[in-house]
């Protein structure tokens, strides 16, 4: 490739103006024909307005359309919004992943999980390891984040280097795992980088954001103060803050028990990977029935209030082994992520009506983010100091504020970006020069479908509205051959009722049915669409609800 020709660009396919789905590509080469890189490959998690649907990853379509020409996913750490959608799209893309030890152990688990053989196709990459793609020559960078093993990637091209942060904080005591080698963010600055593309999740937050060592500190003098029982809950990746309640519990003279899949999973992939050595080693919560009240800590699953994660189950009084009373505590160590706040207070209420003590972000300092406050982003700027900036992980009104922050820090060209832009990089001023598809697809089942489906549609309908499904056995005559079957499902009607709308259906149906040659299949589809409208007037008049309708005939 001649450089003269060749353009650099950046298109993010998920992550820029949504928290969640992170999905960025790198691309090098001429207009028409560039090398790409995939950075990262998460998941997102819907809202309720798709009923039976909890994940969605960012429509991966553009760059399957390229896939010869994609040279590898390279993840940065292994929180779900940036692995999370590993095994349900490299099938599609079929190239090599690279990933640090501890995220590429749990990768392996998850496509062990999932039945996906991707061969020798996963690549294990050392800590501050370097991987070289074709006019890609690409740094590991070891940060701080709330997941152990987080990275920046230093990307040199023959167009400049690009530092794309991943996920990370200034955490100048994470207690375990690799320390933010400042010297060397700044030497990478001093060399010269083309562009940052960079975290915006806590750009509304002013100072900074705390250390795990705080964390631990304040937790022990909590723990130590506290008579009966102590259950835990936060996020079963944050490896730190595990180790943080078993250094705990062992000083407050307490065991400790694990509740949770999750919770084990990290737990074993973190004592694989060489880390959590120093503790002494959970109780099974079956044992941990045994011990007495004020002997013991629990570290739950379920700090989003998740359905079926061991907080949940434990507060629903649905757990097997695990029991609160009166006077027991319950800790939330984590943030309450947006969109979680009405699961999370009505399992607050319960506890507290059951006169637990809850304790949480609001009355006590148990937890601290994971993403940089506005202080460390002045200090990243500071060392990397980038020509061009280009917010990403981040809803629209993050990018917007970071944009205007990466101006106040004197960069030359920050640019504001979403999903689907193909901004470049180089030659000349950042540009986005083309849109391309972009959207999300929505986990269901195993299957991915776009989230304009048929079937979804029917599916909100069903769900919001009732189902009536009718089935006519018709003769060979052309009549009707004994009564329709009618069916009704989640409408608003008690048995009185039920019986006496099936009676008005089945008249109607008659009715209608008279009036038509049945065995005609050119008058089929007015037939179908007089009895629908007919039969859902019917149901409305008594309940105001029009079911989602189904007509089925069968000619004997
Ligand atoms: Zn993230
Ligand atoms: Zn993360």
């Amino acid at each position: 490739m001649t450089q003269g020709k060749n353009e650099l660009v950046f298109c993010p396919l998920g992550g820029a103006g949504e928290i969640g789905m992170n999905m960025n590509l790198y691309g090098y080469g001429s207009q028409d024909e560039k090398k790409w890189i995939m950075i990262d490959i998460g998941v997102g998690f819907t809202d309720d307005s798709v009923p039976g649907i909890d994940l969605m990853v960012a429509d991966p379509d553009f760059i399957v359309q390229r896939k010869k020409d994609l040279l590898g996913i390279l993840l940065t750490h292994a929180h779900e919004d940036h692995i999370g959608a590993i095994a349900h799209l490299w099938p599609l893309l079929e190239c090599p992943i690279y990933a640090t030890p501890f995220t590429a152990s749990l990768i392996k688990e998850k496509l062990r999980e999932k039945r996906v053989q991707v061969g020798d196709n996963l690549k294990t990459i050392q800590l501050n390891g370097n991987v070289n793609l074709g006019p890609f020559d690409i740094d590991y960078v070891s940060l701080t984040h709330s997941i152990l093993e987080p990275n920046a990637l230093s990307i040199k091209t023959p167009a400049g280097t690009l530092f794309h942060t991943g996920d990370w904080k200034c955490d100048s005591e994470p207690l375990i795992g690799e320390k933010m080698d400042e010297g060397k963010l700044k030497d990478i600055g001093d060399k010269g980088v083309l562009a940052m593309i960079c975290d915006s999740t806590n750009i509304f937050s002013e100072g900074r954001s705390g250390s795990e060592k705080d964390v631990r500190d304040s937790m022990m003098t909590i723990m130590e103060n506290i008579k009966n029982r102590i259950v835990v809950t936060t996020f079963a990746s944050n490896a730190s803050r595990m180790e943080t309640v078993f250094k705990c519990a062992e000083k407050a003279g307490r065991h400790l028990s694990l509740v949770g899949r999750s919770m084990h999973r990290i737990y074993n992939t973190a004592r694989d990977c060489g880390y959590l050595q120093d503790i002494k080693p959970p109780l099974d919560p079956r044992d941990a029935k045994k011990i007495p009240r004020n002997k013991i800590v629990y570290l739950c699953t379920g700090s989003q209030g998740e359905p079926m994660g061991a907080m949940n189950r434990i507060v629903n009084e649905e757990h097997p082994d695990v029991f609160l009373d009166k006077d027991d505590t319950v800790i939330f160590s984590s943030r309450i992520i947006p969109g979680n706040e009405k699961k999370l207070f009505k399992m607050h209420n319960i506890l507290v009506k059951r006169e637990i003590n809850v304790l949480s972000e609001d009355n006590a300092f148990i937890h601290v983010s994971g993403h940089p406050a506005r202080d460390e982003m002045k200090d990243m700027y500071s060392w990397i100091r980038p020509k061009i900036a280009i917010p990403v992980h981040g809803e629209h009104r993050h990018l917007k504020e970071h944009y205007d922050f990466a101006k106040l820090q004197g960069v030359k060209h920050p640019a504001l970006i979403e999903n689907g832009d193909i901004i470049k990089i180089y030659p000349g001023e950042p540009k986005i020069i083309d849109k391309v598809h972009n959207g999300k697809m929505l986990v269901d089942g195993n299957r991915l479908i776009d989230e304009d489906s048929r079937f979804l549609k029917d599916r909100k309908n069903i769900a919001s509205n009732g189902l009536m499904d009718v089935t006519l056995l018709i003769s060979k005559k052309g009549q009707l051959d004994r009564n329709p079957i009618i069916n009704l499902r989640g409408l608003p009607l008690n048995d009185e009722e039920f019986d006496e709308i099936l009676y008005d259906l089945e008249d109607e149906i008659v009715n209608i049915t008279s009036t038509y040659s049945l065995n005609n299949k050119k008058q089929e589809k007015n037939l179908i669409d007089g009895l629908k409208s007919n039969l859902k007037k019917i149901i409305y008049s008594k309940t105001k609800k029009r079911p989602y309708t189904n007509i089925i005939l069968i000619r004997l």
